[in-house]
């Protein structure tokens, strides 16, 4: 994603609505490495500007989303996550703090056998686990979960 400023510049040259709920928006994705959802950023953003609703973090989340500035993620928990990260990576999902970090995997999965010629737009691999903070407390105790790994692909 482009930084806020240079986002405000595509904004006016495109003639799209720049509004200071709009800036906000750009500011609290930028470097946003958590995955947010819609609603959880309205969240943030409802502390920081009372009043801007809902509807305004959809249309430009939205509209980000379309000009290629966000990526959907779906890690499968039902939300639909923005990801202001634009390179090649893949996610985890710790299943203790619902946590999502990016990661980098060491080759990109390809279909083998009958499936092989199917023409895949999108190879999304998802890891499931514990992220560092909450690995750490479960080692502590005696019986912790083993590590369970799935990929999915879309
Ligand atoms: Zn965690
Ligand atoms: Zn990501």
């Amino acid at each position: 994603m482009h930084s806020p400023t240079q986002l405000a510049q595509i904004f006016r040259e495109k003639q799209l609505k720049l509004t200071p709920q709009r800036q906000l928006l750009f500011g609290l994705l930028h470097e946003n490495k958590a995955h947010p959802s819609a609603e959880s950023l309205f969240e943030v953003a409802s502390k920081q500007m009372p009043g801007i609703s809902l509807r305004t973090v959809y249309q430009t989340l939205g509209e980000l989303a379309e000009m290629g500035e966000l990526q959907l993620v779906d890690v499968g928990d039902g939300a639909k996550r923005f990801d202001p990260n634009m390179g090649e990576h893949h996610h985890f999902v710790c299943e203790s703090c619902g946590s999502i970090h990016d990661v980098e995997i060491s080759s990109t999965p390809k279909i083998r056998g009958e499936g092989a010629g199917y023409e895949v737009n999108d190879v999304g691999v998802v890891f499931h686990g514990k992220c560092t903070r909450c690995g750490e407390s479960t080692k502590r105790s005696p019986g912790h979960q083993a590590k369970k790994q799935v990929a999915k692909t879309k």
